[in-house]
């Protein structure tokens, strides 16, 4: 689900095109349960997992597609707060009268960064209508246009990045394997703005890696099954029966 989702399950808001719960209909379907988790927190989830993030406790996770996302893993278990916003960076404001926002905010990270302005932002130099395999050749050219995007584009993710790092002090944030010849330039970004942003002490420690599943996702939702389901055994464990206090001799 590319959007916040609550605790409880279901959004009331900012949903699109979504009027009502699927996950019923799903599950009839599928003739199983069906859980409903974040994207970008699937993606952190099977990155800390199964991925680069392994042997990390606290694991900060960047997606960077059509839309910008991060998702927190603790100790192996996702942390979303207490609404499912936790890690939404893409609503984090990074210019104060920016354009408005589908959250109900402007300037939100999200309407400065998305596909469609990745593609304006280059028009000038590569036209509409380039691809990413054509992307990704131009940087692996050394590109100077493409290598400077990528970059500045880390240093703005920095920005709402460099607060969340400040508060949680993440031991590794990953950045998205799916940015393939982009990461590189995107880490450079990033790490020269937290670098600016952060304590000393806590950039010391922390290990800033590319993503090494480009299918993160779908690893994640594997995580998150599994987790479900051991947590459904150990939901209902045996009745509990306390043993009989011993008898003290002056109760005899
Ligand atoms: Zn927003």
């Amino acid at each position: 689900m590319p959007r916040p989702v609550p605790q409880s399950g279901w959004l009331t808001q900012e949903s699109g095109w979504l009027t009502r719960d699927p996950r019923p209909g799903i599950a009839a379907l599928l003739g199983c349960p069906v859980i409903m988790v974040n994207d970008a927190n699937l993606a952190a989830l099977g990155e800390a997992v199964f991925g680069a993030g392994r042997g990390y406790r606290c694991v900060a996770h960047l997606t960077v597609r059509d839309g910008i996302g991060a998702g927190l893993v603790i100790a192996g278990t996702l942390f979303t707060g207490a609404g499912g916003y936790a890690g939404e960076i893409a609503h984090a404001q990074v210019t104060e009268q920016g354009d408005f926002c589908v959250c109900g905010n402007r300037g939100c990270l999200a309407t400065e960064v998305h596909g469609p302005g990745v593609l304006r932002s280059l028009a000038g130099v590569h036209g509409l209508r380039l691809t990413f395999a054509e992307l990704q050749a131009l940087i692996a050219r050394g590109n100077p246009v493409m290598l400077r995007y990528f970059k500045d584009l880390g240093s703005l993710v920095a920005r709402p990045v460099a607060t969340l790092t400040t508060v949680l002090d993440p031991d590794c944030i990953i950045v998205d394997a799916s940015l393939e010849n982009a990461a590189a330039p995107f880490i450079a970004g990033l790490t020269e703005e937290l670098s600016n942003r952060c304590p000393p002490a806590l950039m010391s420690r922390l290990s800033i890696l590319q993503g090494t599943l480009a299918n993160a996702m779908t690893f994640g939702a594997i995580a998150a099954a599994d987790s479900v389901t051991r947590s459904a055994v150990t939901a209902s464990p045996p009745p509990f029966t306390p043993a009989a206090p011993p008898r003290l001799p002056s109760q005899s």
